[in-house]
């Protein structure tokens, strides 16, 4: 599943292939968006801008109109040279933009919207996001001040997946997380002090900032390894579903406290 880090990659490759550069042609291939009119609306508008936010992207056109897209568990951003073969099935395309050099193509939805500029700051959903960790200036302040609303009794494994307290975060980074913290996840929020919370920040933005500028493989020290010996201390790495969504959380019950 993408989470900040893949997302904020796809923005860098997605704006260097379309920012300042003439758009011969915007398809939409999904039958959803059959009515939108999309082509017509975005004809000879260039990019602008092409950011992220936590996991969402979006693509801003001259003249006040954006794309907002998120992928969720299954979509994917692909940017191909013009005649290379995609890396999924052109039936999953659910929009293509090409220039002369590049072909940016979306798979896989499920998220795609057409939107103004205003509403990308005023959208509800939007506006609820936390702070994106990945960004270049985290907002600390922000962070901790989101999580001290929240739920004292909330395991911070499950706050940190929560999209209002901090964008960005996905299972697998909060599980490595809270390990490379030293802390549980199943400890309730009421149980940190500002400078451990803050701590699980200081371990993840770098190693999810150095992820979105080279996209190199990640080494999981505990994601995913259930029942192997814990790489600090050995003991067995244990896995449970967690929060309302009951997502698996990986944890070491030897060293994480
Ligand atoms: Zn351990």
């Amino acid at each position: 599943m993408p989470e900040g880090d893949t997302v904020h990659r796809a923005a860098r490759r997605v704006g260097e292939a379309l920012v300042g550069k003439p758009v011969v042609s915007i398809e939409t291939p999904h039958p959803r968006f059959a009515r939108d009119r999309w082509p017509e609306r975005l004809a000879g508008r260039g990019v602008r801008a092409v950011d992220a936010h936590g996991k969402h992207l979006f693509i801003r056109f001259d003249g006040d109109l954006t794309l907002h897209s998120h992928l969720r568990m299954s979509g994917k951003w692909g940017v191909y040279r013009p005649g290379e073969r995609w890396r999924r099935s052109p039936r999953r395309a659910w929009l293509v933009i090409r220039t002369a050099d590049h072909e940016v193509v979306e798979f896989d939805g499920p998220v795609l919207e057409l939107m103004t500029d205003s509403r990308t700051r005023f959208d509800r959903r939007l506006a609820a996001l936390g702070p994106d960790l990945l960004a270049d200036e985290f907002d600390e302040r922000a962070f901790l001040r989101r999580l001290r609303a929240d739920e004292p009794t909330r395991g911070i494994g499950d706050a940190l997946l929560d999209q209002r307290n901090v964008a960005g975060v996905g299972n697998a980074w909060k599980a490595e997380g809270c390990f490379l913290a030293g802390v549980d996840p199943w400890r309730p929020l009421a149980r940190f002090s500002d400078d451990e919370a803050l701590e699980l920040a200081h371990v993840l933005r770098p190693l999810m900032r150095e992820s979105a500028a080279s996209g190199g493989p990640k080494e999981a020290r505990v994601y995913g390894r259930a029942g192997l010996p814990c790489p600090r201390c050995g003991t067995r790495i244990r896995a449970r579903g967690q929060g309302d969504d009951n997502r698996t959380t990986y944890w070491c019950p030897g060293c994480q406290r």
